[in-house]
């Protein structure tokens, strides 16, 4: 049988995975379709979004949650955002680890709560199957 995304997961736009005191790093890649989709040179990006730890790139938080993070609208740079948030919360980690998805799941309300762990894997293997690496 064929599944596709929405079989697992539908996002509610809650906003709950942009909260928290820190964010994903961004690879090099991340940092340029930011930079390109933003449309700013890139050391205004850097000053302006991106908090720089040494080689750590992540973006700032502002009132506790991702700068991007707008409550009305959602993600502000929803095209050019790094793709772990893209992959959230389909992480391949959930494949090996019960503890993991219990703890994805309850944190996050667009995932389909009737489907059992194992039914949840396997619809999840089958869409990593299908690509690179799956974007929510
Ligand atoms: S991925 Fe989950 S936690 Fe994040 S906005 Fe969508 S439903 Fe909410
Ligand atoms: S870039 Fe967008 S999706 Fe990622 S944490 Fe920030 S607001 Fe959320």
């Amino acid at each position: 049988m064929k599944y596709s995304l929405s079989d697992i997961f539908v996002c509610a736009r809650c906003g709950y995975c942009c909260q928290g005191e820190t964010t994903v790093s961004l690879d090099e890649d991340d940092r340029q379709r930011m930079v390109d989709d933003l449309g700013m040179d890139l050391d205004a990006v850097r000053e302006k979004y991106w908090r720089v730890t040494g080689n750590i790139v992540q973006m700032k938080i502002v009132d506790g949650h991702c700068i991007f993070y707008d409550e009305n609208t959602g993600c502000m740079v929803h095209k050019g955002r790094p793709w772990r948030c893209g992959q959230w919360p389909l992480h391949p980690s959930i494949l090996t680890d019960r503890n993991n998805f219990a703890t994805i799941r309850d944190s996050c309300p667009g995932i389909n709560k009737e489907l059992s762990y194992e039914e949840f894997c396997l619809i999840l293997q089958q869409l990593i199957d299908e690509t690179d690496r799956l974007k929510c």
